[in-house]
């Protein structure tokens, strides 16, 4: 008699389809299971892709001296190879086998904002495999704060490549669900340690230039590296209104696509009374042309909306919380099938300014400031 092995079955069919069965682990964020790290890390040994929970989003690790494993990782998320990953690290020496000329300005930022948010953009040593840099002459390097991260890269061995675990274009996932949603099927393992706690991506610096170069606003704060080295010079893309020329871009991800939800997104800027009746205004035409219309509000505004769909991203009094809400919240406008979202925008204090960085990349720059009228 022939009985049937439901396991292979599944594999089989997964295999034709050039599909990988992804395997879930759930662990412990403050504890970490040994063993599932165990399993995931052999997993990033033999060249697999594993995601996992950082302090900021959800990153998706191979290891970074693997070219192979690191192809596999830009075809997983269907990234453009001109866009290299964040290199993490578990200690610092692990910065000095990747980066020269390591300056004592940086050396500062790594003893004081390390592990944390802040990746550094150094430049590299030539034995670092091409694809895992885009070709540039620098590498992005970073230190996580999240137990899980540190226990997977350690057991590892190696340096992670490791960059968010979307697919690319979308929002960055800030829980494993996320992760699972865009990549199952695509990757090896997820390691899910629940919901990530800052919800924006770490901040990008260059310290192979003086001052350094702030490349992206994230998890650390502007005001924060002002304090420890003083002047950071601002990339005009970081404050531009508007969608500059590719060539200018000094961060190849600053000319991708970018955080978008699959609905449009129309960001409206400037004070809160007049943000808000402006998006009353769009409302009214949205429903005049038989389109459902969500609102992205914040705490102090969402009662003022009549729309399909209300949510607020929290009070304005608590940016990190907005920070924490962005980007579950765009995937969650997708599921309810609205025709248009409305974006209030907020202060560009603190992590204020990666949030409005990460809606106007989400809006495509389809940004609308209404006029102020003054008396
Ligand atoms: P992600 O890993 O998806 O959070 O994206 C990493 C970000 O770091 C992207 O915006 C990259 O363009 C940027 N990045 C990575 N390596 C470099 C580098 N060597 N120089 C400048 N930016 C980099
Ligand atoms: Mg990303």
């Amino acid at each position: 008699m022939f009985a049937l092995d439901f396991k292979n079955v599944h594999t089989h069919f997964f295999m034709a389809f050039g599909m990988k069965q992804t395997r879930v682990f759930q662990v412990n964020p403050e504890e970490p299971q040994t063993e599932a790290i165990g399993e995931a890390a052999a997993i990033i040994k033999a060249g697999g892709l594993v995601a996992f929970p950082t302090e900021t989003v959800y990153g998706l690790g191979a290891d970074a001296l693997n070219a192979d494993a690191v192809r596999a990782l830009f075809a997983a998320k269907n990234r453009p190879l001109d866009n290299p990953p964040i290199v993490h690290v578990a200690d610092v020496s692990g910065v000095y086998k990747l980066a020269q000329e390591v300056t004592p300005k940086a050396e500062l930022l790594m003893k004081q904002f390390w592990p944390g948010p802040l990746t550094l953009v150094f430049k590299r040593y030539p034995d670092v495999p091409m694809v895992t840099t885009a070709g540039l002459e620098t590498i992005a390097l970073r230190m996580p704060n999240h137990k899980v991260a540190f226990a997977l890269i350690k057991e590892s061995g190696v340096p992670v490549a490791a960059p968010s675990a979307n697919l690319a274009g979308a929002p960055s996932p800030t829980t494993a669900q996320h992760v699972f949603d865009d990549l199952n099927g695509r990757i090896d393992a997820i390691l899910d340690g629940g919901p990530t706690c800052i919800g924006v991506e770490s901040t990008v610096l260059d310290v192979s230039v003086d001052p350094p170069m702030l490349l992206r606003p994230g998890g650390t704060s502007l005001e924060a590296l002002n304090k420890v080295v003083g002047e950071v010079q601002l990339h005009p893309f970081i404050t531009s209104l508007a969608e500059l020329p590719a060539e200018k871009a000094r961060s190849p991800g600053m000319k991708h696509k970018h955080y978008a939800p699959k609905t449009p997104l129309v960001l409206v800027e400037g004070p809160s009374v007049v943000v808000m009746s402006k998006i009353k205004e769009l409302i009214s035409l949205c429903w005049f042309e038989d389109k459902q219309v969500g609102v992205l509000a914040t705490d102090e505004t969402a009662w003022a909306y009549e729309a399909d769909v209300v949510k607020s991203m929290g009070s304005h009094r608590n940016v990190d919380a907005i920070a924490a809400n962005l980007f579950r919240l765009l995937r969650e406008f997708d599921a309810e099938n609205v025709d248009l979202i409305l974006s209030e925008s907020i202060s560009i204090e603190g992590l204020g300014l990666a949030v409005m960085n990460r809606l106007r990349k989400a809006s495509g720059y389809k940004i609308i400031r209404p006029a102020v009228v003054q008396g």
